[in-house]
């Protein structure tokens, strides 16, 4: 892909060489709650919070980093893709009489916290609906191309890659402010496991087809994708799910994919969304 054309984002925060350890609650008590809150159909937010309260909060300050655009050769690519999805999604929401909020995008390395408790790098990337801000440990880049072997280690198609998985955590956000997660976890409180997962598994697809949707309209505005790119993107796609299912069996829970999809489906919804550039394609609730 090419950068050269994509606006930037100020909207990142580089939290990368800050310290970030565990606070009041430490990643095993989230684990846990999130357990909890699966088995009985309890949001784990909830849970989470309370834990929060219950442990007294932080007890280490997190340091913020600076807000704005970076100006190292990753961050600068992180913010050329942020504020491209800006934009795009400025104007789909325009169009629908509504006002896009961009969520701000935290770059860290190693760990962090987060509104949704402690983050680290082994979780991959997440969207937190609490605090509205996508999480990003940029190793996770490094893992793309040197662990998956989802691209060519330091090619441009890599980059789109990359890309991808960035806007799949915005299309996590476009979900929230649109209200759909909320509503999927009420609905998730009244399910027992299975359904429940099979539902996540729709916001999982959809966050895919809306990552397609981004694609199809940064396209149509600064012609940034090359030969190449797309097919990688779908192979991340693929490799990812695998990956984090491998994860979850060495004991690692990972908030964002308890379950993802098979790679066909994630193929073939981010695909719908790279064609139509429609969120009302994106209906992956309303089929098998
Ligand atoms: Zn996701």
């Amino acid at each position: 892909m090419r950068l050269g054309e994509l606006p930037t984002s100020n909207r990142v925060e580089d939290r990368r060489g800050l310290p970030g350890g565990p606070a009041g609650i430490g990643i095993g008590t989230v684990v846990v709650l999130t357990l909890i809150g699966w088995a009985f159909g309890v949001d784990p937010r909830l849970l989470i919070g309370g834990a929060e309260q219950f442990s007294g909060g932080s007890q280490t300050q997190q340091q913020q980093g600076p807000i704005g655009t970076p100006s190292d050769e990753t961050g600068r690519f992180v913010s050329a893709v942020l504020g491209s999805t800006e934009e795009v999604w400025t104007d789909v929401f325009a169009h629908a009489g509504k006002t896009y909020k961009p969520p701000t995008l935290i770059m860290f390395s190693g760990a962090t916290q987060s509104g949704c408790g402690f983050a680290q790098a082994a979780m991959g990337p997440f969207y937190c609906p609490i605090d509205q801000k996508v999480y990003l440990d940029t190793s996770f880049f490094r893992d793309l191309e040197q662990r998956f072997g989802a691209c060519d280690v330091g090619s441009k198609t890599c980059q789109f890659s990359q890309a991808y998985v960035i806007a799949h955590e915005i299309g996590h956000h476009v979900q929230n402010v649109l209200g759909l997660l909320p509503q999927v976890q009420q609905a998730q409180r009244a399910m027992a496991q299975a359904e429940s997962n099979s539902l996540q598994v729709r916001v999982e697809l959809q966050a895919d087809c809306l990552a397609g949707v981004w694609a199809n309209r940064a396209q149509a505005k600064w012609q940034f994708i090359e030969p190449g790119d797309v097919e990688s993107a779908l192979q991340t796609a693929s490799a990812i799910g695998d990956d984090r299912l491998q994860r979850k069996a060495q004991g690692y829970v990972v908030p964002d994919s308890f379950t993802h999809g098979s790679s066909a489906q994630r193929t073939q919804w981010f695909t719908t969304g790279l064609k139509s550039g429609e969120v009302a394609s994106c209906d992956t609730f309303g089929t098998q």
